[in-house]
């Protein structure tokens, strides 16, 4: 098993994890109330695994160069408009985040105070990374918990290393 840790102080980030061949297709969801009243997507990764997300993820996001496509901006979210032309945008953000469930995270990250963002009901992760370090306050993760995208927690592969535990 493996654990993420911070790059600048060495803290424990993530709960031990088993590397997965490939991230799992993202589930369907239906945007209503989960049981325990929560409203976001099924987690993509299961409790306890962590796998590379080879596509680019997060901000910032530019417009697709053919104005006639309307795909997710990112793997897993939604079409978003460009407010500025006739066509979508699309994520230019980090490939080769380390992805989590996020509850993986729980007790380990700090909402990242620089980060404004607006969403009805969970964390959209279009600002940049919304998460640091609960020690060090380095920011080093992006968390999607809007109801119209992915419920992921998305590691910048720079900001964070991979340590074997026993
Ligand atoms: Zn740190
Ligand atoms: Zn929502």
């Amino acid at each position: 098993m493996n654990v993420l840790t911070c790059a600048a102080c060495g803290s424990r980030l993530t709960e031990p994890l088993r590397l997965l061949p490939e991230v799992p297709p993202r589930p369907e969801y239906d945007g209503l109330k989960n049981p325990d009243g929560s409203r976001h997507a099924p987690p993509t990764l299961p409790r306890g695994a962590y796998a590379v997300d080879p596509e680019p993820c997060g901000a910032p996001y530019v417009p697709h160069p053919d104005p006639e496509w309307c795909g997710s901006a990112h793997p897993g979210d939604v079409c978003i408009g460009d407010p500025d032309g006739p066509g979508c945008l699309m994520s230019a953000g980090p490939r080769d985040t380390w992805v989590v469930h996020p509850e993986d995270t729980r007790g380990r990250l700090s909402a990242n105070p620089a980060v404004e963002e607006v969403g009805c009901c969970g964390r959209p992760g279009r600002e940049g990374p919304n998460e640091v370090c609960a020690e060090c306050g380095t920011a080093v993760a992006t968390r999607y918990s809007e109801c119209y995208g992915p419920y992921e927690t998305h590691f910048l592969p720079d900001a964070v290393r991979v340590e074997s535990v026993v």
